[in-house]
């Protein structure tokens, strides 16, 4: 009956011990009651065919003996039969004899009507030689010549109450009729059972007390017509039964409602108790628990059943002749309740488990502080991903907030952890990733996946681009973030290696001081492998693999090209194309930054002297990495490697790597300076960058990073930052160069705030010298 049992074995086992219970009778006394319960509330009328005669207290005082003298008795029916009555009928025991008179002044009395009076006799069971037959005491000698006979017999249930009658006994060859069938006409031979209908009340049945009969006190159009039944009530006599409504009854009563119920057509049959049973299994199939009920709706089906277990007994009884005993629908009804209270308890028990097991789960892949999925949720989505689509273009980045325990010591745990919350949301909403996983205290992860690696690379690029500026209680924040990347690229790619690596490339752009850094198995993996690529460099450097590529830079006011940047290229033998990033994050680990960084100025110099010749009067910027900007040595070879056009030259130093070392690198800008080369803040915008800090760095050229020039169009705010940044700038005495313009609404938006200087792919990609040659060959080309 539990959970353990399916539904259906417990609505099984419910049936099962339904049918034990009716088959036993053990809800017997339950039926019965019910059943008394039925006569209080179903009555019928009597006929008034009947009266009944009683052999009162007083008839017997009156006589002043009993047994009578049958002459008593002859009288009576004389009068009854002078006064019309139709039929008279005996429930006295005739068997004593009395005296030859009376005797025979009975037999008289019985011969003026032949086939008017009825004598009683009584049936019992005997068994001759193990068969069963029936012998009547009837000792009625010569007195039953014109009588009729009938049987007094009452079936007398255990628990000694009369509920059955029979219509008679003895088969076809020595019938006996039961006298209220015999009165009431009932069809001869008939030898069933019914039951008695004590909805008929005895009190409203016509009675006469005998002695008053025999005397003649009585109105005759009383008795005109109507079968008499005469038997004893004295309590002397004790002639009395028990009956389901009545504690004791005389047997005269009996018979005279037995001879009622046939006559009125209520002699009651009960229905069968199969019937019963297939209702019963009818309300367990309705009240059996289900998944999906509601209490309410499962309580109003017990009423429902509970109605129609009292309620259709009762109206079939008071319609038709029939008794139904639905006390196992009851049972049925209890055991549904156990069953459905142990259903109720069991499913409690398990939302608990369950409540529990998902507050588990939900500890374990999710971190306490910031209630965002941890590592392992990362984790499992990445690998789920993998599983569910394994040529799907994926990568996982690694979100570092930088500087964190800088800005936690400033806006304190509780803010920091609203920052590290809002830039969860700011990867899920520029990646339209679900999940941002909090790895550890100042780093995010998520992975990422598209339909073609273009796409992903853009989805990438847009999280590169995420404002860092952050509303936190009414503070702004400053969340930069640098981004470690790590695309899948082939099947041993596995969630915790691409994590891992996520994980060592955001170290990386943390140790270089860039913003994104990806992760490149052959640099990365093992340091013997840098080693190969820069002795690789180192020789690229001599046979001249590398080479250095300008991007032109247009002054939006004249549209004329102005300068250039210097942008390293390199295409490996083997390897092929080697990003930029990578080689100079190399260099800049093994210590090979002062070779290439020598070498990329002799070539920029080299070049710039070609351009000069050739009459194009420009500026050219060359990359010069944080580590040697204070460098005295290097400082010495630059200079003197720039001699003769230290006004065309142009050093690009980022931002960040003065604010490493600001004492120094102002040092030094201020010397590079003074020997008339141009210096360039490179980067802007895209680190921890202060306004204030700006005025301290006298530089000749500012250029904003490509993440604040790409949102420009989007957001107001990065729009207003970088009007405040080129006010200051010129203000300062700076001009103001934006990188990364790729389209002419983003040019508009940079003319109108009096930016002068442009870069990007919108003007034009990073070329070779020949080509740059050509470009700057033809005609200007207003390029705002
Ligand atoms: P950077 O100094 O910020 O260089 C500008 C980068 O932006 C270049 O990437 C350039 O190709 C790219 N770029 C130019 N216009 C656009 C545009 O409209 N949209 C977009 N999305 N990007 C644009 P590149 O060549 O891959 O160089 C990457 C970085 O490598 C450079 O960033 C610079 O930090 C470093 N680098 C390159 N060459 C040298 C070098 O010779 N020396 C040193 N020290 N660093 C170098
Ligand atoms: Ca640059
Ligand atoms: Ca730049």
């Amino acid at each position: 009956m539990t959970g353990l049992l399916g539904r259906g074995a417990g609505l099984a086992l419910v049936v099962a011990l339904a049918a034990l219970a009716s088959f036993t009778g053990v809800l017997r006394p339950v039926d019965d009651a019910l059943a008394s319960l039925r006569f209080d509330l179903v009555r019928h009328p009597v006929s008034q065919t009947l009266a009944v005669v009683e052999i009162d207290a007083s008839s017997i005082r009156a006589a002043g003996q009993w047994p009578w003298g049958r002459d008593r008795f002859a009288r009576a029916i004389a009068n009854l039969q002078d006064a019309g009555a139709e039929t008279i009928a005996f429930d006295v025991d005739f068997s004593a004899r009395s005296s030859p008179a009376a005797d025979a002044a009975l037999r008289s009395a019985i011969e003026r009507r032949p086939g008017s009076v009825v004598l009683p006799t009584f049936v019992q069971a005997l068994r001759v030689g193990g068969a069963e037959t029936t012998t009547e005491s009837a000792p009625l000698g010569d007195l039953s010549g014109e009588a009729l006979l009938a049987s007094v017999n009452v079936p007398i249930d255990s628990d000694g109450r009369v509920r059955s009658y029979r219509y008679g006994f003895g088969d076809a060859g020595a019938y006996r009729p039961t006298i209220g069938a015999l009165l009431a006409g009932a069809p001869i031979d008939n030898r069933g059972a019914f039951l008695i209908d004590y909805g008929i009340r005895p009190d409203q049945i016509l009675r006469l007390s005998f002695d008053d009969i025999h005397n003649g006190r009585f109105d005759p159009a009383r008795i005109k017509g109507r079968r008499i039944l005469i038997g004893s009530t004295a309590l002397e006599l004790g002639d009395e039964f028990a009956t389901p409504r009545q504690r004791a009854i005389p047997g005269v009563y009996v018979h005279a409602l037995a001879y009622e119920s046939v006559l009125a057509g209520r002699a009651l049959r009960p229905v069968s108790p199969l019937a019963v049973l297939v209702a019963a299994a009818g309300a367990a199939l309705l009240l059996r628990p289900r998944r999906a009920g509601s209490i309410p709706q499962l309580l109003r089906r017990h009423g429902f059943v509970a109605v129609a277990a009292l309620g259709v007994p009762m109206t079939l009884q008071a319609v038709y002749p029939v008794v139904a005993d639905t006390a196992v629908v009851l049972f049925v009804q209890g055991l549904c309740i156990i069953w459905s209270t142990r259903e109720e308890l069991a499913r409690r028990a398990r939302a608990i488990v369950e409540q529990r097991e998902a507050s588990l789960l939900h500890l374990a892949l999710h971190e306490p502080e910031s209630e965002l999925p941890n590592r392992r949720a990362l984790l499992n989505q990445t690998a789920a991903r993998i599983e569910g689509n394994p040529d799907r273009p994926l990568a996982v980045l690694a979100v570092g907030i930088d500087r964190f325990a800088t800005m936690r010591g400033a806006i304190g745990y509780r803010r920091f952890n609203e920052v590290v919350r809002q830039v969860a949301t700011r990867i899920r909403d520029a990646s339209g990733e679900e999940m941002a996983a909090h790895l550890s205290t100042s780093v995010m992860g998520v992975a990422i996946s598209a339909d073609t690696p273009e796409a992903l690379l853009a989805k990438v690029n847009s999280i590169e681009a995420m404002d860092p500026w952050l509303a936190i209680e009414g503070l702004s924040v400053d969340a930069f973030v640098r981004i470690g990347v790590a695309y899948r690229q082939g099947p041993d790619d596995n969630a915790e290696l691409l994590l891992e690596n996520a994980s060592i490339a955001l170290d990386r752009a943390r140790e270089m001081d860039r913003r994104t850094v990806t992760y490149d198995q052959d640099a990365f993996a093992d340091p013997t492998l840098n080693l190969a690529l820069m002795s690789d460099m180192l020789r690229g450097l001599e046979a001249g693999d590398l080479a250095l590529h300008y991007q032109p830079k247009a002054a939006i006011a004249s549209g004329r090209i102005i300068g250039v940047e210097a942008l390293v290229r390199w295409t490996h033998p083997t390897r092929g194309p080697i990003p930029p990033d990578t080689l100079i994050a190399t260099a800049e680990e093994t210590g090979m930054i002062r070779a290439f960084t020598e070498w990329s100025v002799q070539q920029g110099v080299a070049d710039l002297k070609t351009l000069l010749a050739a009459g194009h009067e420009i500026t050219m910027a060359i990359n010069i990495s944080a580590s040697l900007l204070a460098d005295r040595d290097f400082r010495k070879k630059l200079l003197a490697a720039a001699a003769g056009c230290e006004r065309n030259l142009c050093l690009e130093i980022t931002e960040s790597a003065i604010i490493r070392n600001p004492g120094h690198a102002m040092a030094a800008i201020a010397d590079y300076r003074a020997a008339g080369l141009k210096i360039s803040i490179d980067d802007y915008g895209s680190g921890l960058s202060s306004l204030a800090y700006l005025k301290m760095i006298h530089a000749d050229e500012l250029k904003i990073d490509k993440g604040l020039v790409v949102n420009v169009k989007e957001s107001a705010r990065d729009a207003l930052i970088l009007k405040s940044t080129v006010d200051l700038a010129h203000s300062l005495g700076m001009s103001v160069v934006a990188e990364g313009v790729e389209t002419d609404d983003v040019l508009a938006v940079l003319a109108d705030m009096k930016c002068d200087v442009v870069q990007g792919w919108l003007i034009a990609k990073a070329m070779s010298l020949p080509d740059l040659q050509a470009l700057m060959a033809r005609p200007v080309r207003r390029a705002a």
